[in-house]
């Protein structure tokens, strides 16, 4: 199964399934979990403004041997994409054979996510490399996302970390040299804030200009995860950052179609932005994902609070399927999802919630 016809059969006939779980097999039962955060430390070698993780009093995690019992669970061998996040990841150690853990429990895998704040080049190149190459081998489709803010000091600024820009700079060189070999997706994620908003577009040129897709996330304001409530007066947008915030949310919302979900993401944040109206982009992670961290907790999604630990628990099934992770999905669905503004698991949602999709494209978003 790895020529590319091959692979978009493969991809067309889970989008498919997808469909199918999201609109028929939902009524009566929970879906199998299909999408996985892995939160594989909370360590971090970088100081950022919107958020505290790297500040925060380090934590037992578990080893690569508890991880591999725990990802044995039969809940994960129907995970299709998996996606791993931090802190930095790339502090692990045993990251590579953390993730040829998951590759191992994971049959159904087909596409892997990687984040990095690319602040340790060498070190960020090596162990991607080496986890490209492996993805490769087994047909497992790749994207890598490098943290950046802006062009020169202001990301800098962001991270707290001196010559930050240009540590980043040099980790997504190393990056396009090895997307040449793997044929990986290799994109530059940044947080769109009061600090940022008018210097997006001297990066957007930038990414241009080396053939690197740009993706925003809004900034959001949580008191758990990053935990960055204090940080509010500094990075919220303000009356005057209005007019640059709207017509940003305007271009990224140009071009909605069955093929750019994304797109309609966008409108629906400007609407949200503009207009003070709930959210309406569903989010795949109340209803066939989790987020599995260092500690061994899960949660329905990534700032959500924790609804227990596997180790103790001793089967991430019982609490992905419980009662509790129930009630929470509902509280959520009704309480925080309507002002969220996180993109993270839009695409994967819209996609496979084609009928309600169907309906805000026809509505005009
Ligand atoms: S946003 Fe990411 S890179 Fe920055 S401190 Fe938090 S975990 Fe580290
Ligand atoms: S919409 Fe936001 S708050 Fe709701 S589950 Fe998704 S990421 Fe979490």
């Amino acid at each position: 199964m790895s020529s590319p016809v091959a692979k978009r059969l493969s991809t067309l006939g889970s989008l498919l399934h997808g469909v199918y779980e999201y609109n028929v097999l939902r009524r009566f039962r929970r879906v199998p979990l299909r999408q996985l955060v892995i939160d594989v430390t909370y360590r971090c070698n970088s100081r950022c403004v919107m958020c505290s993780i790297w500040s925060a009093e380090p934590q037992p995690e578990l080893t690569l041997a508890q991880f591999a019992t725990l990802l044995a669970d039969p809940l994960f061998r129907g995970v299709e994409r998996l996606m791993l996040s931090g802190g930095e990841p790339t502090l692990r150690p045993d990251l590579v054979e953390l993730v040829e853990a998951c590759f191992e429990c994971m049959p159904s895998l087909f596409s892997l996510s990687l984040i990095t704040n690319g602040l340790a080049p060498d070190r960020v190149i090596s162990l991607y490399g080496d986890i490209a190459r492996r993805c490769a081998e087994r047909g497992i489709r790749l994207s890598i996302s490098v943290s950046l803010d802006g062009v020169g000091e202001i990301h800098d600024r962001m991270r707290n970390i001196p010559n930050a820009f240009a540590k980043v700079e040099q980790t997504l060189e190393g990056l396009g040299q090895l997307r040449k070999k793997y044929g990986f997706y290799l994109g530059v994620g940044c947080v769109v804030c009061h600090l940022t908003l008018p210097h997006l577009q001297t990066l957007a040129d930038w990414c241009l200009q080396r053939d690197v897709d740009l993706g925003y996330q809004l900034v959001g304001f949580h008191d758990t995860y990053v935990n960055n409530i204090a940080q509010q007066s500094v990075l919220d947008f303000t009356e005057d950052d209005r007019p640059a915030l709207h017509a940003l949310l305007q271009r990224l919302a140009s071009g909605r179609s069955l093929r750019n979900p994304m797109a309609s993401y966008w409108a629906d944040m400007l609407h949200m932005y503009a207009k003070g109206r709930p959210r309406q982009s569903p989010c795949a992670f109340l209803v066939d994902s989790l987020v599995l961290d260092a500690a061994g907790n899960i949660r329905v999604c990534e700032t959500a609070a924790n609804i227990g630990n596997c180790l103790e628990s001793g089967s991430c099934s019982k609490l992905y399927f419980s009662e509790k992770a129930s009630a929470m999905r509902s509280a959520m669905k009704s309480g925080a999802c309507l002002n969220c503004n996180s993109g993270c698991m839009v695409n994967i949602a819209w996609r496979k919630d084609l009928f309600k999709y169907l309906g805000f494209l026809m509505r005009g978003g």
